[in-house]
């Protein structure tokens, strides 16, 4: 999801991974990398990706203590959150992206990138077949199998069609750089096709009708996005078709940015009521053929197709295909994503780590921990908390798990006066533990995992990187910085993510913010504040002076609206 996401990334305490002692004596090492035979061997460690959360863990690794090599079909690292404004050219696509290539070369040590695609993950002989998707020239297939100590998936996830007829082949998707090239190019060749002579009004309008599917963040940025290109460039270019334009907004839910706080979202929905950006909630899409989009009223059940002449496709995620086969080869194939416990190695594997779009911590574990904070709570064990101690237990529930916040607000729970009161409106003295923790594992499982999002995978990168950093220090120091009592284990603080609020771009130089401490902003003065976060948390110099020149050049002289 496109939530605009504060990109602020600190490491959220110590190091992770229990390892132990037996552990370190069966490395296995790289030939290559070590002539000397009385220096131990670096372990191999192979990255999946170069996205967030991938690059992140390169940053932070130091790579002189491991023999490094980094596979990805993608030789760059885009920012995803400027995506939206790509697709309309408010930014362009190269400004937005840092060559892998100069991330490494800066780093210590010698870290190896494979532009190649990762085919398979063998589990049990810890390798991973990779396949070169560069041009037809290859020696042989272009596949190729590499040896893992450690291995580090960060590939992330894939668009989500839900298996809905006609969405691959009649949708566009936003999700990497040339998603959003072909979007501008399509959206120009509405346009174009429009305004040709030979078309009837009906025809017109029908090519003019943007339909966004998904009322998150990235779908309503992309519907704010192009309100604004029409409005402020193409009206001037296509004057002829301007009546026939546009935009509407299909919402499975009750209300578009419904992750964000309530405010926020019905200020979004009355920004886009003013601008004529129709937006239906409770719809669900059935089909969509190259003519019409087909959807169901899910009050009334009644099913309606409309014309269109371009969708834009922006549901969510689902679990790419090389994860979905190690998942099934691990005992995880009924999961949506690959469980780790809270130090990020994936469950039952040793030696492989996950982080990002296509892990989540195992819920099991999260309720335990839930469990636990509330019987630590109930010192006298009656099996009741008072209002006051079950804050106190909520808020050590959010700063530990961030992503209970939203749902404790969103069911008012968070407030005293909805816990003093019960159902009927009386004030009560005591409240029910086991009623209270029934009622949060109810909570839907998508929402009890953390979200989907840069922020997260990149804290999870860093904190990672950290760890093998330390991982390495107690090889040598077998003491550790910490020890189980007993268990002759070292161990790390586990992973704790911190939520540093997140914004949303609605267009016409607005925009809305949730940031921490409960503080909701809207309005012109948010904008400027996204432009600053945004500049700020560019990966390099060179991408954060070209972002800003764009911008520079799309205030002076418009979006450039040629069809290259
Ligand atoms: P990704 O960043 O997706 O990286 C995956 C990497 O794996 C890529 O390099 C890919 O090429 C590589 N890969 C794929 N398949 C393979 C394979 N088989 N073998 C090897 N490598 C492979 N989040 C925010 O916090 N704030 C925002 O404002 C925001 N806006 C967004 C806007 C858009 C349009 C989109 C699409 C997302 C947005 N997000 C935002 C979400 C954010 O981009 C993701 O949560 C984040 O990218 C996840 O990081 P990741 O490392 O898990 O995956």
């Amino acid at each position: 999801s496109c939530s605009k996401i504060l990109l602020l990334c600190t490491l959220s305490g110590g190091g992770l991974l229990s390892y132990s002692e037996s552990q370190s004596e069966s490395i296995t090492g790289s030939p290559a990398s070590n002539t000397n035979s009385d220096v131990p061997a670096k372990k191999k460690v192979i990255v999946l990706g170069t996205g967030w959360g991938g690059t992140s863990f390169l940053k932070d690794l130091d790579a002189s203590l491991y023999d490094v090599q980094v596979v990805s079909p993608c030789n760059y690292f885009a920012f995803t959150p400027l995506l939206p404004s790509v697709t309309c050219g408010t930014v362009e696509a190269r400004s937005i992206v840092e060559p892998v290539r100069n991330m490494v070369k800066k780093r210590k040590g010698d870290i190896k990138f494979w532009e190649a695609e990762c085919l398979k993950i063998d589990h049990a002989n810890k390798t991973v077949l990779c396949r070169s998707n560069i041009g037809n020239n290859l020696v042989g297939s272009g596949e190729f199998s590499l040896e893992y100590d450690y291995l580090v998936v960060a590939i992330g996830a894939q668009v989500n069609t839900f298996n809905t007829p006609g969405v691959k082949e009649h949708c566009h998707f936003l999700k990497e750089v040339e998603d959003a090239q072909k979007i501008r190019r399509a959206v120009i060749d509405c346009f174009e096709k429009a305004v040709l002579p030979s078309l009837s009004d009906e025809e017109r309008r029908t090519n003019l009708h943007f339909v966004v599917v998904g009322g998150g963040p990235t779908g309503v940025e992309f519907a704010a996005e192009l309100h604004d290109h029409f409005q402020e460039d193409l009206v001037n270019l296509y004057p002829s078709v301007k009546d026939f334009v546009n935009i509407t907004v299909i919402q499975s839910g009750d209300h578009i940015l419904n992750t964000f706080d309530e405010r926020i979202s019905l200020f979004a929905e009355e920004k886009f009521g003013r601008d004529g950006i129709k937006v239906q909630t409770g719809r669900r899409v059935i089909s969509v053929d190259d003519k019409n989009i087909t959807m169901k009223a899910k009050s009334t059940g009644e099913i309606y197709s409309v014309p269109h002449g371009l969708v834009i496709w922006s549901t969510g995620i689902a679990t790419r295909p090389v994860v979905r086969d190690f998942m099934e080869q691990i005992g995880q194939g009924k999961r949506h994503v690959l469980a780790t416990n809270e130090w990020l190695r994936v469950k039952g594997c040793e030696s492989v780590y996950a982080i990002g779009d296509c892990s989540s911590i195992d819920q099991q574990k999260i309720m335990d921990d839930i469990s636990a904070i509330f019987e630590a709570a109930d010192k006298d064990k009656s099996g009741t908390l008072t209002v006051a101690e079950l804050k106190d237990v909520l808020d050590d529930i959010i700063v530990r798990y961030p992503q209970f916040e939203l749902y404790l607000k969103s069911k008012h729970i968070l407030d005293l006066s909805t816990l003093w009161k019960d159902s009927e409106g009386n004030y009560r003295e005591e409240i029910d533990i086991e009623g209270f923790k029934m009622a949060l594992s109810h909570m839907d499982s998508q929402m009890k995992s953390l979200p989907a999002t840069a922020q997260v995978a990149s804290q999870q990168g860093e904190y990672l990187a950290r760890c093998f950093n330390r991982m390495h220090q107690c090889e040598e120091h077998p003491e550790g910085p910490r020890r189980f009592k007993g268990s002759g284990r070292h161990t790390f603080l586990p992973f704790r993510y911190k939520h540093f609020g997140q914004f949303a771009p609605l267009g016409g130089e607005q925009a809305a913010a949730e940031l921490p401490g409960d503080w909701v902003a809207m309005g012109h003065s948010t904008q400027w504040l996204w432009y600053s976060v945004y500049a700020s948390k560019q990966v390099s110099w060179r991408t954060r002076m070209l972002v800003i020149s764009d911008w520079t050049r799309r205030f002076i002289f418009g979006r450039d609206s040629s069809r290259i």
